[in-house]
């Protein structure tokens, strides 16, 4: 199973890459992370597109945040998401890339093989660690082979790599959690929500398993040997809430894809990336929209996350 849980961070790179190269967004680093690239359907280049826009504009949000600001990416898989803030210069202070090491094994070979991301690399400072492991490290980069169910490893690993917990943190679990029993993305939650006092959660994953679409998708990743375990624990947007607030995070909130892109992607973009292709797939499109969600934990030691969330 754990391989087959490592091989759905192909499959995002496969789906994130067929975006960039229809037009949907831009991600240049993308391209070394993927070995064959696919074109996906429109209806996934779109829902990938909001995943992607609603989360970056997240990010972007938090990095004006004032402080030694640090991301934790949880289950980050390939994500290019440092690389891409290095090269716009808005990189945070730290980031903390964590994923099995069987996946930063790869990622760690990959970034020393391509020259690009290796001039990156170092241009964020001398680099430390041992690549055949999985451990890179620089001032401001750590990429950390661990088994996220272990949170007593990953704190220790976070710790060592220089995490500040006093630090305004932004904690990204990006389709991960689901894959992990209730209990285990629960005990990882809370570990991080009673280490971090100025810290947003995001986290994004599916939800609504119940009705014909939701049994659906269950089924179809049962079938590839890769259930999403936590589906069950993590229902509804209020379910997802609560996830959070009772795990160490003081405030959450939880709205579903379908909403984001109503109304919190810029209109002009929208416009944009509705006329790159022919599309008319629009029930189902809303349908498959509202069985993903983005929740958003806060604990706000100081009051400078007051305002944050979705514009
Ligand atoms: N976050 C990346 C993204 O959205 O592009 C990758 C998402 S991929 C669907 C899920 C990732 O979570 C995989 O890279 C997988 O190896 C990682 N993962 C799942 N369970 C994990 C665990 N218990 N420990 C470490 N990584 C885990």
């Amino acid at each position: 199973m754990t391989e087959a849980v490592q091989g759905t961070n192909d499959d995002a790179q496969v789906s994130k890459l067929s975006c960039v190269q229809r037009g949907y967004f831009q991600d240049r680093f993308l391209q070394y992370f993927v070995r064959k690239a696919t074109r996906r359907a429109p209806l996934i280049n779109r829902g990938y597109f909001t995943r992607f826009s609603a989360l970056q504009q997240l990010i972007q949000r938090f990095l004006t945040v004032p402080g030694q600001l640090q991301i934790i990416s949880l289950g980050a898989g390939y994500d290019t998401t440092w690389f891409r803030l290095m090269e716009q210069g808005s990189a945070p202070a730290h980031c903390f890339e964590v994923d099995f090491p069987e996946v930063t094994q790869r990622k760690a070979a990959i970034i020393g093989a391509q020259p690009e991301l290796k001039r990156v690399l170092e241009s964020s400072g001398s680099i430390s660690g041992h690549s055949g492991k999985g451990h890179l490290h620089t001032a401001r980069y750590s990429l950390l082979p661990g088994d996220l169910r272990d949170v007593q490893q990953v704190q220790a690993a976070l710790l060592e790599a220089g995490l500040q917990p006093g630090q305004p943190t932004l904690v990204l679990a990006e389709c991960v959690l689901v894959y992990m029993q209730p209990a285990e993305s629960a005990a990882l939650v809370r570990q991080l929500g009673s280490l971090l006092t100025t810290a947003a959660c995001l986290v994004y994953e599916q939800i609504r398993p119940d009705d014909a679409f939701g049994k659906q998708m269950l089924l179809n990743l049962e079938r590839r040997g890769c259930p999403l375990l936590g589906l069950h624990a993590t229902p509804s947007l209020q379910a997802h809430e609560q996830r959070l607030t009772a795990n160490g995070w003081s405030r959450a909130t939880a709205t579903d894809l379908d909403t984001v892109y109503r109304h919190h992607i810029d209109p002009a973009e929208k416009r944009r990336i509705e006329r790159l292709e022919i599309f008319d797939e629009f029930e189902e499109w809303h349908l498959i929209q509202e069985h993903y969600c983005i929740t958003i934990g806060i604990n706000d030691a100081t009051g400078i996350l007051a305002d944050y969330g979705f514009a």
